[in-house]
């Protein structure tokens, strides 16, 4: 019998599939996708905390060999101050911004090379119970007929829209909807003048650019989701309009440059779910989706995906009950996941900064030690509680 069924195989399911593999599990990786497969709605930036875990994977030479660049040099305008520095308390010391098809790449090939068993174009159509508990997964196949597999444990990788976390029953805690959340319009450049990654923070306004694989770089600006969206036809021309009141310096480097591909704009309402029940768990966006604006959810998913297969790790080898040593996976997404998406949803309001901020930005600035510290929280390697109290 399977140990692990994990459905949904990018970063969140590749990255747990990978790890049980290599604990010796025996791991079914499911998708409805075939991969190598790309992802339009992400920005890609993987901050320090999630770099240094792939890393500790050894899969951190394969994200350099295609090519794409560290971030080490980060700056944020603040107007009155601009901060620039390197996140503390960071062993690999830079971020990576690698396209998705490159990243979920990477991780599933060596979740396959660690002995994980993976099936594409597969469609997850419910779970299976065995009175109150999960015991395996119903599927749709490639040629329309339906199969079911049984494990000891299932995992939802599956994203927002996680129909695992539907099957199950997860239920939904602090939920918010779009309108409270961040509205995104990006679009990748060629022929740019940047280096690392640069922020322009104004009030209802984050501009930001960074390098990514093809020698593109990714510029966005992010605005309030209760503010009307551009009409398709007139996105090109409003982003240059923002832009240019946001950052006339950065906008210039951007129209130096050719757009390639076309531009996305988005906003998501985002929430927690139960992470854990008999027999399941979720995931990566599928157990906590947070606003983009913190680009934090790859490190999220990478981070969670680690902590939950130390947990089945315990459970599936005997040295504790699976259920008990889930409650570990629990306690590291409420001590540090969920504060994150609770900050960064207040973060997405994109509020008129506050006098505390301003002072905050002001004593920070006076010191690059502080400076180092206020990039770390955002990279998560300065925990958010022990900066904010500080
Ligand atoms: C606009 C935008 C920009 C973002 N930018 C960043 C960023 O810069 N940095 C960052 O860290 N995060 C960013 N994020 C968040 C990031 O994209 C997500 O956190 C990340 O993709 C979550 O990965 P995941 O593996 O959990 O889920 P997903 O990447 O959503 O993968 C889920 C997988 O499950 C599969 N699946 C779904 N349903 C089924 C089914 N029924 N049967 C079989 N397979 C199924 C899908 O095919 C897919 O392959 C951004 C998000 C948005 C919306």
């Amino acid at each position: 019998m399977l140990d692990v069924i994990v459905v949904g195989a990018r970063c969140a399911g590749a990255a747990t599939a990978l790890l049980l593999a290599r604990q010796g599990h025996r791991v079914l990786v499911i998708d409805q996708d075939r991969f190598p497969s790309d992802m339009r709605l992400s920005t890609h930036l993987i901050w320090h905390a999630g770099v240094d875990l792939l890393q500790k994977w050894n899969v951190l030479d394969a994200v350099r060999a295609s090519l794409c660049p560290p971030l080490t040099a980060f700056s944020l305008d603040l107007g009155p101050v601009v901060l620039k520095g390197r996140p503390a308390q960071a062993n690999v010391g830079a971020a990576f911004a690698p396209k998705r098809v490159v990243l979920d790449q990477i991780l599933l090939e060596a979740a396959v090379a660690a002995g994980a068993e993976l099936r594409e174009g597969l469609l997850f159509d419910g779970v299976l119970w065995d009175g109150p508990r999960v015991v395996g997964v119903r599927v749709k196949n490639p040629d329309g007929s339906v199969s079911e597999e049984t494990a000891r444990w299932v995992v939802g990788a599956d994203g927002r829209h996680s129909a695992v976390a539907s099957a199950v029953g997860s239920q939904p805690y602090h939920a918010f909807p779009k309108e409270q959340g961040s509205l995104n319009t990006f679009a990748y450049f060629s022929g740019m003048s940047l280096k690392g990654a640069e922020f322009v923070s104004r009030p209802r306004r984050l501009g930001y650019a960074w390098q990514t694989n093809d020698d593109q770089v990714l510029v966005g600006m992010v605005m309030p989701g209760r503010e009307a969206r551009m009409p398709r036809a007139e996105v090109e021309a409003r982003f240059f309009e923002e832009l240019e009141l946001t950052s006339p310096l950065l906008a210039a480097r951007v129209r130096a440059g050719r757009r390639e591909g076309d531009w996305i704009s988005t906003s998501i309402n985002t929430f927690c779910r139960e992470p854990s029940g008999a027999g399941w768990s979720l995931v990566g966006d599928a157990g906590l989706t947070m606003d983009p604006i913190t680009m934090a959810g790859i490190t999220n998913a990478l981070r969670d995906a680690e902590s939950l297969a130390n947990a089945l790790h315990q459970g599936l080898s005997g040295g504790q009950e699976l259920d008990e040593a889930m409650l570990g996976f629990k306690d590291q997404r409420d001590h540090v996941s969920v504060p994150f998406h609770l900050f960064s949803q207040e973060v997405a309001a994109l509020l008129p900064v506050t006098d505390n901020v301003q002072r905050l930005c002001r004593d920070v600035a006076g010191s690059q030690q502080e400076i180092d510290r206020y990039f770390g929280m955002w990279a998560q390697t300065v925990p958010l509680a022990s900066f904010l109290q500080a």
